[in-house]
């Protein structure tokens, strides 16, 4: 991309910001303009940015127009494109003009918003997001919501305040007994075994509970292995269930499990992180139910509500669980507000935080509820029309039920599993070689899908119909 600079070398003064300015605007405009000609998934081999890059530091300033020449040669062919609107692999990390302008004026203010004082306006916002986001997905009054960076993290915080409570907070002290136990469905993310790992509670307590043929959670399955355990002298401790999972966006029976929980004092922590946003539209609200008695719930509007990554909502029954297994309070942090406001830094495992909450408040402002409405619906009708288009073509079959803007389909040519998985592979392999659209995989019951998820900020119908014709032209050239 090519943008005119001035020559300003070595660091700036802040009266001379707006010197470069234009041309980075520019560079942005210009990227956005541009977008759908860079192929959508990087193309570059390993190590060749790397070996693209200087293998010394420079001693004396550097311009910015030098930099932005090497952005343009060195980084940009190295990227991925999540903001291109063929780009429907893995989840969206869908961004929004509006979300950009909010994280414009976030860096510039440059808080660290770790305790009310040190910017009491970041906290309250985030109180009051945190309200707004309650009642737009119908969350029950009584949970409280802080912004953590990702749902990993909000997972840990779910499962370190229920090891907290089920040790009486013996374990923030003495370390954790060998005994706990915690439980999600085989199809849960991967962030569910890290956590109990952080957690010192061990990846071999963490006990996968079969799914049924939707790959949602077998409540009954979970009530036994909860009745073995305690039998075995463990005490269950968590359960994390999935609204929406990674592989399939299979949603757990949530009501179900959380008179599960209820009946064994256990808690139970809803991973909502892609799924949430739906919750939004009245709809979906249905499979809310049973949310009201659960502990937590977790979703990231920086998937699929046109918020910049990192945005992650984390709401909790009992906020004093949750402070209590984090809050350490060294003589430097004490301040004279303690008690009257949220000193986010107890909620959870930074210090350090970032301003998050104003990009919320644009992007829920200049949106309005129906604004977001529309968009989803508009995601999921486009994923509907290229349901019928599989539906419709032979040779290619789901693998699970669509739902909401997500299909997942194999190569179904004959009943060899071996045979399908190599075609499937074989065509993501040549869908994504095209650099005209990005699709990623999963395996389900030991066979290979695609996944396709159309959830971009900026896809119209045009891009789902280009999807379609890769997809037919790459099947036809199938060996
Ligand atoms: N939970 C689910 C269901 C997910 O799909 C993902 C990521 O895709 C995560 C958790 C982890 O999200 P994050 O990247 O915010 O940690």
């Amino acid at each position: 991309m090519h943008v005119l600079y001035y020559r300003i070398e070595g660091m700036l003064k802040r009266e001379e910001f707006k010197i470069n300015v234009d041309p980075i605007i520019n560079w942005i405009q210009s990227y956005f303009e541009n977008i759908e000609s860079f192929p959508v998934k990087s193309q570059v081999n390993p190590g060749e940015v790397l070996n693209a890059l200087p293998d010394s530091h420079p001693q004396s300033p550097e311009s910015i127009p030098e930099i932005m020449k090497d952005l343009d040669d060195i980084i940009l062919p190295g990227i991925t494109h999540w903001q291109h609107p063929n780009y429907h692999a893995y989840f969206p990390a869908n961004a929004s003009i509006e979300s950009l302008y909010a994280e414009m004026i976030t860096s510039a203010i440059a808080a660290q918003c770790m305790i009310w004082e040190t910017s009491p306006s970041a906290a309250e916002l985030e109180q009051r997001m945190m309200e707004w986001l309650r009642s737009m997905l119908g969350l029950p009054n009584d949970m409280e919501g802080v912004i953590q960076d990702t749902a990993s993290t909000a997972t840990l915080c779910a499962i370190i305040s229920a090891r907290e409570k089920s040790t009486n907070h013996k374990a923030n002290f003495e370390g954790v007994p060998q005994v706990l136990r915690v439980y999600c469905s085989s199809q849960t993310h991967s962030s569910i075994d890290k956590a109990v790992a952080i957690a010192g509670i061990g990846r071999n307590n963490l006990v996968k509970i079969k799914v049924d043929e939707k790959m949602s959670m077998d409540p009954k399955d979970l009530e036994r292995c909860i009745i073995l355990d305690l039998k075995s002298g463990y005490i269950p401790c968590c359960v994390v269930s999935a609204m929406g999972t990674t592989g399939t966006v299979a949603i757990d029976p949530i009501h179900d499990i959380s008179r599960i929980c209820m009946k064994y004092n256990i808690w139970h922590h809803v991973d909502a992180a892609y799924a949430g946003t739906a919750m939004i539209l009245p709809e979906y609200q249905h499979l809310m139910k049973g949310v009201e008695d659960a502990d937590s719930f977790v979703f990231n509007p920086h998937k699929w509500m046109f918020t910049h990554f990192d945005c992650s909502v984390y709401f909790v029954k009992d906020a004093s669980a949750l402070i209590n297994a984090f809050e350490i309070t060294p003589e430097y942090l004490k301040t004279e507000t303690r008690g009257q406001v949220n000193d986010y830094r107890d909620w959870g495992v930074q210090l350090g935080r970032r301003f998050r909450a104003l990009k919320l408040w644009f992007v829920i402002r200049t949106h309005g509820v129906e604004g977001i409405q529309s968009k989803l619906r508009k995601h999921i009708e486009l994923s509907t029309y290229f349901t019928s288009f599989i539906n419709q073509h032979i040779g290619l079959e789901h693998l699970t039920d669509p739902i909401l803007n997500f299909n997942i389909f194999h190569v179904r040519e004959s009943d060899d599993i071996e045979e399908c998985n190599r075609k499937t592979a074989d065509l993501l392999d040549k869908i994504n070689s095209t650099g005209k659209v990005f699709l990623s995989h999963t395996k389900v019951n030991g066979r290979y899908g695609i996944r396709v998820v159309i959830g971009q900020t900026y896809v119209e119908k045009a891009h789902v119909d280009l999807l379609i014709n890769t997809i037919k032209t790459c099947y036809k050239g199938l060996s």
